[in-house]
């Protein structure tokens, strides 16, 4: 254990259960049915839990292929077919409860492979490094301080600390009633840090909450930023697939379901859900009834608001849920992925992913040919790459071809080999399905639980009374679905685990 850990650890920067499990036989000792709506993280990972457990699980998936934001799927390229992934994601290490469910195909999680560095790129301002700081606080914040060159010691003085205070105090009542009003900019503003901090250090990684700061609650941004930096013991690096991830995922789990008695069916998208009596309905498009005693509805928030609305009965039944849905369905800012198939490579110093400061549109750049094993062998048999660009909260209305054309021009610009490669294949997504965190949205963000029996939500825009984001709430609302079913029926509750809850400097 690194010595920023052991310190961590003594002011409580550890592994924290928020659910022990347990209370009950491992087992239902009756047959109970479910139905999963949504095969992405959340729904696949309620189905794991309830299917180890002897429930009856049916996942319900609209698309052909499972893994919603996180799904792989193929795609014929003039030269062949090669898997496309819905867009690159991060494995971080404090993703405890995602991590359990991905130990049931891998338990030593060899596939999941670290990614050297985590690099920041600018054009007004030289790279900086974030991967390779200590991974525990406080030692990661006072080397951040120390090392980079975007905040030097008058700069600290300059600084607003007491604006800076809510950062590091992070609660997950009080930081939610002080600042759910204020925007991410607003906080930001108040800080008073030097543009060129403010640049490399805060904006990246707001922007890759899928929101924009000015309209961003600066609660959840608090909270991320707890999340990810001030309140866990596992630092900023991260792990990735060496396989895209249908082949190393989404194959395996769906495996892993159906051994354990459960079943996955695509191309089934949910229209109405029913109360029957005791009972619950789910219809599909092509009109197939599947009853249950349990629904768990883990679909992306337009998917449920759109799904709620369809369902007259959850007027009765779901009253306050059905009210939620008007603010809660409306989603963040769209998104954009671009895969570029390139001639010739960029150069051998450039990292495997790099967050991208102030360009217009480009966030994040992925260097596909060397992460994942398929890319790597397209590029070394044509000699060419393969780079993905992602921009995480864009304006609206943009066609997903100009939006990749601007990404690669603004890349030119930072890697000027970039710049000369000719394209030979693009796929190009823009798609807005991210859950929206604004101001005052937090006192009406649906929980897991909802006003009907029986029924429950899981998803990254499901709230948490602990801390957690993007796949990682995925899999912890999905996990605590899946408990609730399995208290109700008298069967034992699967483990949940998140980071410390409290910022370090938080007083109760
Ligand atoms: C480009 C991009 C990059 C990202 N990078 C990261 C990252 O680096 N790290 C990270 O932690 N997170 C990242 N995320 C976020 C992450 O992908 C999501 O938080 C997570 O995948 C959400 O999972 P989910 O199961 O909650 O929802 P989804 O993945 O949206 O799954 C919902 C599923 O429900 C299905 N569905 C919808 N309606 C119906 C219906 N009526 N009937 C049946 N099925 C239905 C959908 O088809 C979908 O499969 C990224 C997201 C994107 C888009």
């Amino acid at each position: 254990m690194a010595l920023s850990q052991r310190i961590g650890r003594f002011i409580g920067v550890r592994q924290h259960r928020v659910d022990p499990g347990g209370g009950g036989p491992r087992r239902v000792r009756h047959p109970v049915d479910v139905v999963v709506v949504g095969g992405g993280i959340a729904g696949m990972s309620a189905a794991v839990v309830l299917a180890e457990r002897g429930v009856r699980v049916t996942v319900l998936e609209a698309a052909s292929t499972l893994g919603g934001r996180l799904g792989a799927w193929p795609e014929q390229l003039a030269d062949g077919t090669q898997m496309v992934e819905h867009g690159f994601h991060a494995f971080f290490r404090q993703y405890y409860n995602w991590r359990s469910i991905l130990r049931r195909i891998d338990p030593g999680l060899g596939f999941l492979k670290p990614i050297p560095g985590y690099p920041i790129l600018s054009q007004q301002w030289p790279t900086e490094e974030f991967g390779r700081l200590p991974p525990a606080p406080p030692l990661n914040l006072l080397t951040l301080l120390a090392r980079s060159p975007s905040v030097r010691l008058p700069d600290l003085r300059q600084m607003d600390r007491d604006a800076a205070l809510p950062l590091l105090t992070y609660d997950p009542v009080r930081t939610y009633a002080e600042l759910d009003g204020t925007t991410a900019a607003e906080l930001l503003d108040s800080l008073k840090l030097p543009d060129r901090a403010r640049a490399m250090l805060f904006e990246v990684f707001s922007h890759s909450f899928f929101n924009h700061e000015h309209e961003m609650s600066a609660a959840e941004m608090v909270a991320q930023f707890h999340f990810y930096l001030l309140g866990n013991g596992e630092g900023l690096a991260f792990d990735c697939p060496d396989e895209d991830y249908a082949t190393a995922i989404w194959a395996p789990l769906t495996r892993h379901v159906g051994r354990h008695g459960g079943r996955v069916v695509t191309g089934a998208a949910a229209r109405t859900v029913h109360r029957d009596g005791d009972r619950w309905r789910v219809r599909t498009a092509d009109g197939t009834a599947y009853p249950a005693g349990h629904v768990v509805l883990a679909v992306d928030p337009p998917a449920l608001a759109a799904l709620v609305g369809a369902s007259p009965d959850l007027s009765r039944e779901a009253p306050r849920l059905v009210e939620r849905m008007a603010a809660f369905g409306t989603p963040g800012p769209p998104y954009a992925v671009a895969r570029y198939w390139l001639d010739g490579d960029v150069s051998r110093r450039r990292a495997v992913f790099s967050g991208v400061s102030r360009q217009p549109t480009l966030d994040s750049v992925t260097l596909y040919h060397r992460l994942e094993n398929e890319p790597r062998i397209w590029a070394e048999r044509t000699g060419g790459c393969v780079v993905e660009l992602h921009a995480y909260a864009c304006d609206p209305g943009v066609a997903a071809e100009e939006l990749a054309e601007r990404m690669r021009v603004e890349l030119g610009v930072l890697w000027p080999e970039f710049a000369g490669l000719r394209v030979r294949e693009l796929r190009a997504r823009v798609e807005a399905q991210a859950p929206a965190f604004t101001p005052n949205s937090h006192a009406t963000r649906p929980g897991v639980r909802t006003d009907a029996d029986g029924l429950y939500l899981a998803g990254d825009g499901i709230a948490t009374d602990f801390p957690s984001a993007l796949m990682e709430r995925s899999a912890a609302t999905g996990i605590i679905a899946a408990n609730h079913v399995l208290r109700a029926e008298g069967a034992a509750a699967e483990p949940v685990r998140s980071i410390r809850p409290r910022g370090i400097l938080a007083t109760r």
